[in-house]
């Protein structure tokens, strides 16, 4: 694949948009759950015929109460925030918007967060933990049986189109989709050794590989070191795209800044070390940073390229 510049799309501000794709960002990540059908149709109106606009569905979370016949059974209780593997219609229901958005709007990628958001397991990062759902339809089948059962009616229900999955390590996802967006790297710079360790597991005990595309959360670094980190993982070889995750950094209207004094924003904010919008003046801002952006993609060619990237990128073959 080409080297993706993605950025994940939650409280959409339309200059911050504009300016990152000016600055290079072929890619947006559409947040499915946060933004509302009006939001999310403009976005797609605006800009799927500039870049690739991919509609991110999350797959679990306390906030989806799911019927009690689609839900997984554990021998005892039917958990209200997970489905059963082999259910069809949880898997239709949930692709249903994006597979609407991708249709009318000539794309042709589905992102899917697997992420457990504190549903009652994780069913999606424990893949090796003994979660067996005991249904009337899946009692026959084994743990491993359910899982690649639940793999082949996800990409079923995706009709063609590709998958990108965030953020888990997975074999039986990693199977179906295209790209793995990953989030070692969200507060780390330096440590693409997990992504590798990672790839590596994966493609011994399963031969299994994907591409990988990491995110950085723009809140954690200052616009310098934010800069220096999206250098950093355009040079590694373990890596074959970034994407940017700003929660307010890019963004006038983001949940923080409107709802200063709600709960969410008074216990969130402090895991926001950097606040201020990233191109604003100030210590930890820098007014030129969609400029520096634009050459920092321009100069992508050139920084995968030369003798130590080259002799790098087939020693990481090995791990990916
Ligand atoms: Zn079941």
């Amino acid at each position: 694949m080409n080297f993706m510049k993605g950025m994940y799309l939650i409280w959409p501000d339309y200059d911050y948009i504009d300016k990152a794709i000016d600055a290079g960002i072929d890619t947006l990540l559409v947040n499915l759950e946060i933004n509302n059908n009006e939001e999310i149709e403009k976005i797609f109106k605006k800009y799927s015929s500039r870049v690739n606009c991919i509609p991110v569905r999350a797959w679990l979370g306390r906030d989806k109460i799911i019927p009690q016949e689609q839900r997984f059974f554990n021998g005892s209780v039917y958990y209200k925030h997970v489905q059963c593997p082999t259910n069809v219609e949880y898997i239709k229901s949930l692709l249903k918007q994006p597979l609407n958005l991708v249709n009318r709007y000539n794309c042709n990628t589905i992102g899917i967060d697997f992420e457990y958001y504190l549903a009652d397991i994780k069913y999606y990062e424990e893949w090796e933990n003994g979660h067996q759902c005991r249904c009337e339809q899946c009692k026959s089948l084994s743990e491993r049986e359910q899982r690649v059962n639940n793999a082949e009616l996800i990409r079923q229900e995706l009709k063609g189109n590709k998958l990108y999955h965030l953020p888990v390590v997975n074999p039986y996802l990693w199977q179906i989709g295209e790209v793995w967006c990953n989030e070692f790297t969200y507060e780390d710079m330096y440590d693409y050794g997990k992504i590798l360790k990672n790839t590596y597991k994966i493609k011994s005990e399963f031969n299994v590989t994907t591409d990988n595309v990491s995110g950085l959360w723009v809140e954690k670094f200052t616009a310098k070191d934010y800069l220096k980190a999206l250098e950093k993982s355009i040079k590694s070889p373990a890596n074959d795209g970034y994407w940017l995750y700003p929660q307010m950094r890019m963004s006038r209207n983001c949940y923080w800044r409107l709802e200063p004094e709600s709960d969410w924003a008074k216990e969130s904010l402090p895991d926001l070390p950097y606040q201020s919008l990233i191109d604003s003046i100030g210590s930890d801002s820098d007014p030129n940073f969609f400029i520096k952006l634009r050459e920092l993609n321009d100069s992508i060619d050139e920084l995968r390229n030369g003798l130590v990237y080259n002799i790098k990128s087939a020693i990481y073959k090995f791990f990916r």
